[in-house]
């Protein structure tokens, strides 16, 4: 076969099976708001619960840091790459979160893989939610150690499974909020199975960090935990990007060694660190505006409760309409579209198969009449 052959087969086979991934051209505006080829949509499909990518005081210190160091960190943290204003804001979220450290990365998706490559060997294994993230199932399947999913957040599942014998350590990992459902793990339940010298848990709390808990500390605060590595990422609540992986002080100091995400990566630039500064800052003194998202949350789920779709378990910014067939998630979400609303369909292999589905996401930066606009449209497009 050549390649041409290869990819031509790729391509006609996700062509027929209405799984062909195609990007639009979106250009983000206020108010929860984004415009395409002209045109103003209302936008749930984001992630931006809090709507502080468009936040002035996070614009102004994006400005200031850029006109101070200028626009690039230059290098790998490794190597000159590491400013003021990276260690500061590790500081800053290591004090926030109860953490002796704090490492930056420059995405979720660079942690995850790190976390997994810089510390699984052979005979180790890897528990993981059966509905885990992309990056750390496909850094698991990199890796050498074993990869188990476990029963969407069952702790009775994780449980048989660390019962099993194993010749090597455990990582076990969940998520806070999971990406497609919006359902939280049930982490006080989960935590104490692996309270013990040879397993670490890791929570990736990408969802959860800003808008759940005090000042937003996210789920484990709300469950009382405290894991052996927390991930939080900014490119959702906090409205930026990059991420940060919380850890004991011999882990940072054992990571800095061994994560080639850090050693072998260009930095944020420091800009950006100190734009999160100002994220964490609003993040932090952001009781009102995750007061609004709630009532958004709950002026959604009053009106959807009348859709003949099944509204998901989901109390959080995430409330996925499970659709079924992919034609018809497709087909939905462009009546939609002409109606002024951003909405994406999410298919399989994002979500398991005959599962397809609106991932639909409120933010705070909605008014009541986008939300109302989403209900009728949606009460339209389901007759
Ligand atoms: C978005 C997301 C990531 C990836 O984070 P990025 O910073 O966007 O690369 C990792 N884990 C979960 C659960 C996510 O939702």
């Amino acid at each position: 076969m050549t390649w041409q052959a290869r990819i031509d087969a790729a391509l006609a086979a996700r062509e027929a099976s209405h799984s062909l991934r195609r990007r639009a051209v979106c250009d983000p505006a206020r108010g929860g708001a984004l415009v395409n080829e002209g045109v103003r949509y209302r936008n749930f499909s984001g992630n931006d619960y809090l709507g502080l990518s468009q936040h002035p005081q996070l614009i102004e210190a994006w400005q200031q840091g850029a006109r101070t160091w200028g626009v690039g960190s230059g290098a790998s943290g490794h190597v000159s790459g590491y400013s003021r204003a990276h260690q500061t804001l590790e500081e800053d979220l290591a004090r926030w979160l109860g953490f002796d450290r704090a490492l930056l990365f420059i995405s979720g998706f660079a942690a995850n893989q790190a976390v997994v490559a810089a510390l699984m060997q052979a005979p180790d294994r890897i528990l993981a939610d059966r509905l885990s993230h992309a990056s750390l199932l496909e850094a698991a399947s990199h890796s050498p150690a074993t990869l188990r999913r476990f029963a969407h957040n069952s702790p009775a599942a994780l449980a048989a499974l660390l019962d099993k014998p194993c010749d090597g350590l455990t990582l076990a990992f969940t998520e806070g909020v999971f990406s497609m459902d919006g359902d939280c793990a049930p982490l006080a339940a989960l935590a104490p199975l692996t309270r013990n010298d040879n397993t670490l848990l890791m929570v990736d709390d990408a969802h959860g960090i800003g808008v759940l808990g005090r000042e937003g500390r996210g789920s484990c605060d709300v469950a009382g935990i405290k894991p052996d590595l927390l991930l939080v990422t900014f490119g959702k609540a906090f409205g930026l990007s990059g991420a940060a992986l919380l850890c004991s002080e011999p882990m940072a100091k054992y990571l800095l060694q061994t994560a080639r995400h850090l050693i072998y990566s260009t930095a944020m630039p420091a800009a950006q660190a100190q734009a999160l500064k100002a994220a964490l800052t609003v993040i932090r003194e952001g009781d009102e505006l995750r007061a609004r998202l709630e009532r958004n949350i709950a002026r959604f789920r009053a009106g959807a409760a009348r859709l003949p779709l099944a509204l998901a378990d989901s109390q959080t910014a995430i409330q996925p309409l499970i659709v079924g067939e992919n034609a018809a998630a497709l087909a939905l979400a462009q009546t939609l579209r002409e109606r002024g609303l951003w909405v994406t369909a999410i298919r399989p292999p994002t979500v398991p198969p005959g599962t397809a589905r609106l991932r639909l996401t409120i933010s705070a930066a909605h008014q009541d009449d986008d939300i109302d606009a989403l209900l009728e449209a949606l009460y339209d497009g389901c007759r």
